[in-house]
């Protein structure tokens, strides 16, 4: 088996990406927060989905001494000029460990910020670049980058209890439901992680 490994320490994310490898290549061992306890935090300095991916793809990669594939994502907000964007994990603020109380509090702030936008000014994308860092054993690096996009809507209200993040307030273009509404596997087929994964995955299969 060949080695990858995730720079994150999102369970959701882990899930998803790793239900969308083995889709797609595999025979890649997908390693995690639980093979590397101490993989250091990465601070996103970037201003940029992109800088924020290579980044933590790089600054992973040099720690593990193996490729490493990074994401950094977010929503989109027209009607907030592109808010929360790269800021979406700690929208409200809330610097503590608990990832539900996390969402909570970002989907409360989003509601309240859009109390007055009309249905038809909700629009939004969800965002993801997936970024590869790979060191070889005669010094070179292989970078690769893809983005995925998912366009769709802001609710007023939350619905559902699948997925992670915004999912419960956002209902992607081909459906009238919340991305928390979808079982797993269909939030695959569809979200901004599973298009640029995809895109990204042939590459992966080629330069592991
Ligand atoms: P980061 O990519 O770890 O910096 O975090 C991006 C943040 O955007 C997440 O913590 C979520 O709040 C939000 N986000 C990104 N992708 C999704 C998704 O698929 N569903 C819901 N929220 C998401």
């Amino acid at each position: 088996m060949r080695k990858l490994v995730l720079a994150t320490k999102n369970l959701g994310k882990v899930a998803e990406f790793d239900r969308l490898l083995s889709n797609y290549a595999p025979d890649i061992k997908v390693l995690g927060l639980a093979d590397f306890p101490d993989m250091p935090e990465v601070v996103e300095s970037g201003k940029t989905l992109s800088e924020n991916a290579r980044l933590k793809a790089k600054t992973i990669s040099q720690f593990t001494n193996l490729p490493t594939l990074a994401d950094d994502s977010g929503l989109f907000i027209d009607a907030l000029n592109g808010d929360p964007g790269i800021y979406s994990a700690r929208w409200a603020g809330y610097e503590g460990d608990d990832a539900k109380v996390r969402d909570k509090l970002n989907i409360q702030k989003v509601l309240t910020q859009l109390k007055d936008v009309p249905v038809s000014a909700r629009a939004g994308q969800f965002k993801a670049v997936v970024a590869f860092y790979k060191e070889s054993s005669d010094g070179s690096i292989i970078e690769k980058e893809e983005l995925g996009v998912l366009p769709g809507r802001i609710l007023t209200q939350p619905i559902g209890d699948a997925g992670f993040g915004y999912d419960p307030i956002f209902s992607p273009d081909q459906f009238d439901l919340s991305l928390a509404q979808l079982a797993p596997g269909v939030k695959d087929e569809v979200s901004h992680r599973g298009i640029a994964l995809r895109a990204i995955a042939p590459f992966l299969r080629d330069h592991l």
